[in-house]
């Protein structure tokens, strides 16, 4: 990307050196894999059940079509053909012998792709909405510049997680987040940012509540310092399960957090981070869009499945690519995928990681009408936005090993279910998440239908949980558990 200047590559080169110097160190046995395994949990490096993971982190879930492809020849080369897209819009490696890591950082890092603070205690990543209009990507890069290396907030009593949000449809869990900020234009067409503290997933479900509001947005740079620094200061770090944000401020009352933030700006600089219009127009690089595709227009009146594809696929005028195939886990794309992509997309700039496991294409500058003909030749599943079979489903006991029960193995019964259309355009949209375990990365608590893993003396059970929503950002709402956990084979009973 064009704002990767001299500096960041010099950065990544220092990380790369640091990186084969410990390296080399644990393969001749100075270090024990216990030490290893800090050093490369900095590096989001995982150890699972039957090999490394490795996690690359994808900054407000934006790739350039080149890196997009030099991910997917890695998953041809180092890894089992195929790669994951989480629900935190990074990109995981399953299979990756650790023997082969020096050289996969050293193809990514050419392309400016890391793996930089994407696990650890530290602030891990952005997850932005997408919007032609209030386009938040430039924000991400700020933030991401300011959280990537800063030393004060390497070692964070847990992790970290920011979400920017620029419109009123919210896809991206805006108020599960730790940190969140909600960017609109006020009445004189300002530009202002509301706050919001102390939302997340996992073991304890918590929504967030705005902390400040309409603040100036060239100030956002200072709050967010000092609202990270009194998380820092006061976290507790003596139990994992109560070190997040969200525990914190169960104990301390909003009102101490803000009156504490406001005491951090008496005793630091009150502003340190100064930035203009300039700074953040250097960040636009999505040019405007012009939506005036005339043959795309006389092709609406003529073909009434183009027309209920368009309805179902194009929003914000960004187009949905269906990559979830009924016989593979909702997430993992293979390299043929990824090149048929490649060779009818590739005049589109950029790709866009979705939450839910997808991806999308900003659409200005591509003949719509050709796509849905090429997308109909090679995939199958092209209405398949947000449908059931358009599920979230983490990777569960087959890789994790945190993992209580199987989560892709329910998700192939629940798919196999469903293989007719017409009771699939039936029940209308509907969100289905699996989890395997109360960690929640599939997001089941935010689900119209959630399953979560149990493990009841080794058998697989599942949790149910019902009605929850969150389309609107305004309204969301958790769903509940629903009736005493099941085991695999009575799921079929449920539907
Ligand atoms: S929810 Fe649990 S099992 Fe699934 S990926 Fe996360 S930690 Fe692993």
């Amino acid at each position: 990307m064009n704002y990767y200047c001299f500096y960041y590559t010099f950065i990544l080169q220092n990380y790369l050196n640091n990186f084969i110097n410990n390296f080399i160190n644990f393969l001749v046995g100075n270090y024990s894999e216990n030490e290893f395994k800090i050093f490369r949990l900095q590096y989001g490096l995982y150890r699972q059940k039957s090999s490394y993971m490795l996690r690359l982190s994808i900054p407000y879930g934006i790739l350039n079509f080149d890196q997009f492809f030099l991910i997917s020849y890695i998953s041809y080369i180092y890894d089992k053909k195929y790669f994951h897209f989480t629900t935190r819009t990074n990109i995981q490696f399953n299979w990756i012998k650790l023997f082969y890591i020096f050289e996969i950082f050293k193809k990514t890092f050419l392309f400016f792709i890391n793996s930089i603070q994407s696990s650890g205690n530290c602030v891990r990543n952005i997850t932005s909405n997408i919007n032609k209009f209030l386009n938040p990507t430039p924000w991400g890069e700020i933030i991401r510049q300011w959280f990537t290396f800063n030393s004060e907030f390497l070692f964070l009593p847990r992790k970290f997680k920011i979400s920017i949000l620029s419109c009123k449809k919210d896809y991206i869990i805006f108020k599960c987040h730790d940190l969140g900020i909600y960017i609109k234009k006020n009445f004189f067409n300002n530009l202002i940012i509301n706050f919001l503290i102390g939302g997340g997933l996992g073991r304890t479900p918590v929504i967030g509540f705005y902390i400040l509001k309409n603040i100036h947005w060239n100030k956002i740079l200072n709050y967010f310092d000092k609202i990270v620094r009194i998380y820092n200061i006061y976290g507790f770090r003596n139990n994992i399960y109560k070190s997040r944000l969200k525990i914190l401020i169960k104990s301390l009352p909003h009102f101490n957090y803000l009156s504490f933030i406001y005491k951090e700006f008496n005793y630091s600089n009150k502003h340190i981070y100064f930035f203009n219009e300039k700074n953040i127009n250097y960040f636009f690089c999505l040019k405007k869009n012009n939506l005036k595709n005339y043959f795309l227009k006389k092709k609406i009146i003529y073909n009434n499945f183009f027309l209920c594809w368009l309805k179902n696929n194009i929003f914000n005028n960004f187009l949905f690519i269906p990559i979830k195939n009924n016989n593979t886990p909702s997430g993992d794309v293979n390299y043929l995928q990824i090149k048929i992509i490649y060779y009818f997309l590739n005049k589109t700039f950029y790709i866009f990681i979705f939450n839910r496991q997808n991806l999308l294409l900003d659409c200005s500058y591509l003949n719509i009408y050709l796509i849905y003909l090429k997308l109909k030749k090679y995939f199958l599943n092209i209405y398949n936005s947000f449908l059931i079979t358009d599920s979230i489903c983490c990777p569960g006991q087959d890789y994790c090993v945190l993992a209580n029960a199987k989560s892709i193995y329910l998700l192939n019964i629940i798919k196999y279910m469903f293989l007719d259309f017409n009771t699939i355009f039936k029940l209308g949209k509907i969100s289905l998440n699996i989890s395997g375990c109360i960690n929640s990365c599939g997001h089941h608590h935010v689900s119209n239908l959630g399953f979560l893993g149990v493990n009841k003396s080794g058998e697989n059970y599942y949790q149910i949980y019902l009605g929850g929503n969150y389309n609107n950002f305004c309204s969301l709402k958790f769903s509940k558990a629903f009736l005493p956990s099941v085991s695999n084979f009575k799921i079929f009973y449920f539907f």
